[in-house]
């Protein structure tokens, strides 16, 4: 059974454990680390916050465990867990202790004690980041560092120096209110910080951030390696204000720098803009209490640069893009900066002619789809060299809609051709032909065989197209539409003439031996039987004649002319021969410009 200590000092509520434990081994006349060993526990161990230390200075102090455990540290990871908040050991004072002056007189004041033992640390001095006393509103005064090691975390043994010159202290130390973030973080240690988005983040990190916002606020990114204790004090008190509610103030802030940054050229980036803020969060970018950093300084960079696809945000690839620059488009499409201005001036993107433009932003699907357009579109007569196509057959797959032009800007010269849809129709019309050596027998180009077939070359781009055609080839020494090549009968044949709808009037004309005018003439007075018909391909209506219509047609006409070569004599000799015999034209049939004579009266004069 222990007993507990005859000379013992009350625990406070705001004294670290171990300092707790250095005062009670003066009261007994040793320095910590032999007093504690005298008891068996380890002072280190005690510092470390060791169940089993606390447990021993329990029972000799009679002070409760849970009292000793609250306001010791313990290591958690690479962090000290102190309050249930995480610190960062680097920012613990270790020997080099701060004290308020004044907190150490009401304790000398109260008189109870020996001034020795009477005065006692308050858990904020344990933290650099803390400067300032909340009850006396006085700065910290820091102790001059003692480097035995034998006293490290001695209290009483450290702070001795001190002892004969608190009255001088308290009245020579500045006063001053703690700053935002040294309220905020004593707030913290006490469990009773205000609500704000800050207290998501570890203590160590709102520390941090806090800090490194107010010096950028404040000193830039020149001097803020170097502070001064005051110059960190008011760091962490415009600091507080910009990082507290993280997404609404932060973004703010960034933007106010951006706007503030003396630009040195006009690629400058991130880093360059956020100077030190964005060197400490690349270098932080692995530490998960900094995360929520990362997310809203990253979201706020892809708004606020033109950064895409292989750039790097905090050692981080960018996967997507929201906006683009004059000058990360001509990278992209390979193309040069004029003429991105150009198209997106004719889109109203850039209003002034005069604006560079290279600092403005582009919502990036929308610009970069402009200059796409812009990049693949050909004018018209790039269009006709890529088709093979005259500017008459290009006239014509535009009215037949083979082809078509689209707007890509305002303008004269907005109508361009989309270079993939006339290299689709090419590769269509194209696909399984035949490679020609050369203008072979019975082949004719399209054009020649369009005045060959009577036919529009829209039509035979159709049959082409629809695959009626039963041979197409391909002159391997032309290029596009203008190496076509068909067959006249394949044409003719695919063209339905003749059919079993009848003769066209040319064809009927040709079987007649007569113009195609007179046999339309003839149709017109019903002298001829005929019909019409749709075109499939033109969907024009056309007049057709019946074979059988034509065959008693000519067995009971024959014109003139004809009668003429088949005698092999004259027309106008064959008229008067006729006159003289008293045979006279069909009268029915005066006024077609040609003559013609009944075969019957042909017969019974002869
Ligand atoms: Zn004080």
């Amino acid at each position: 059974m222990v007993l507990p200590l005859g000379l013992t000092v009350p625990f406070m509520e705001d004294e670290p454990t171990t300092y707790f434990a250095s005062r009670l081994a003066a009261r007994n006349f040793l320095n910590a680390r032999p007093f504690a060993a005298d008891l068996g526990f380890s002072y280190s161990a005690l510092d470390r916050g060791c169940e089993v230390a606390i447990s021993r200075l329990s029972e000799i102090a009679g002070v409760p465990i849970s009292a000793l455990t609250e306001n010791a540290s313990r290591p958690l990871g690479e962090w000290l867990q102190l309050r249930g908040q995480l610190i960062d050991p680097k920012s613990r004072r270790n020997s080099r202790l701060a004290v308020c002056p004044a907190c150490l007189e009401a304790d000398v004041a109260r008189g109870d004690r020996d001034p020795s033992i009477a005065i006692r640390g308050r858990l904020p001095w344990t933290l650099k980041s803390i400067r300032t006393c909340a009850v006396h509103h006085m700065a910290l005064v820091n102790i001059p560092q003692n480097d035995r090691m034998p006293l490290r975390h001695d209290w009483s043994q450290l702070v001795a120096p001190v002892l004969p010159q608190i009255k001088a202290l308290t009245d020579s130390t500045i006063r001053r209110p703690p700053s935002k973030l040294e309220g905020y973080l004593i707030d913290r240690l006490q469990g009773n910080a205000d609500e704000c988005w800050l207290n998501s983040m570890e203590f160590y990190a709102a520390e941090h951030l806090a800090q490194l916002f107010g010096s950028a606020a404040l000193y830039g990114d020149k001097v803020a390696l170097n502070l001064s204790d005051d110059e960190k004090y008011t760091a962490g008190d415009v600091g507080f204000d910009i990082v507290k509610d993280g997404p609404k103030g932060i973004p703010d802030f960034l933007s106010k720098m951006q706007s503030q940054f003396v630009r040195r050229d006009r690629t400058a980036g991130a880093a360059s803009v956020y100077g030190r803020i964005y060197a400490r969060l690349t270098v932080l970018s692995e530490d998960p209490g900094f995360a929520s950093v990362h997310d809203i300084v990253s979201d706020h960079i892809m708004s606020s640069f033109p950064v895409g696809p292989g750039d790097f945000i905090f050692r981080k690839p960018v996967s997507t893009r929201r906006y683009h620059s004059v000058l990360t488009l001509s990278k992209q499409f390979g193309c040069r900066e004029s003429r991105i201005e150009k198209v997106l001036r004719l889109e109203g993107l850039l209003p002034d002619r005069h604006d560079s433009g290279r600092d403005v932003l582009f919502e990036a699907a929308r610009a970069e789809q402009l200059i796409e357009r812009e990049m693949q579109s050909l004018t018209l007569a790039e269009a006709e060299r890529r088709l093979g196509a005259s500017a008459n057959v290009m006239k014509i797959l535009l009215d037949g809609g083979f082809v078509q032009r689209r707007r890509v800007s305002k303008g004269p010269h907005g109508l361009r051709f989309w270079a993939d849809e006339l290299d689709s129709f090419l590769a269509r019309i194209l696909e399984g032909t035949q490679p020609v050596e050369e203008n072979a027998d019975e082949t004719m180009s399209v054009s020649y065989a369009s005045a060959h077939a009577r036919c529009t070359i829209s039509t035979i781009f159709q049959l082409i197209l629809d695959r009626k055609l039963r041979w197409v080839g391909r002159r391997i020494d032309r290029s596009g539409l203008d190496a076509l090549l068909v067959n006249p009968e394949d044409l003719r044949h695919a063209l339905n003439r003749p059919t079993e709808d009848g003769l066209s009037a040319i064809d009927a004309a040709e079987r007649l031996r007569l113009a195609p005018a007179v046999m339309r003439r003839l149709a017109e007075r019903k002298i001829l039987g005929s019909f019409t018909i749709r075109d499939p391909m033109t969907g024009h209506e056309k007049l057709r004649f019946a074979p059988n219509e034509i065959d008693r047609f000519a067995s009971a006409y024959v014109s003139l002319f004809n009668l003429g070569r088949t005698l092999g004599q004259k027309a106008a000799r064959v008229r008067k021969d006729l006159d003289a015999r008293g045979v006279k034209p069909a009268q029915e049939l005066l006024g077609l410009d040609a003559i013609f004579y009944r075969r019957s009266d042909l017969e019974i004069r002869e």
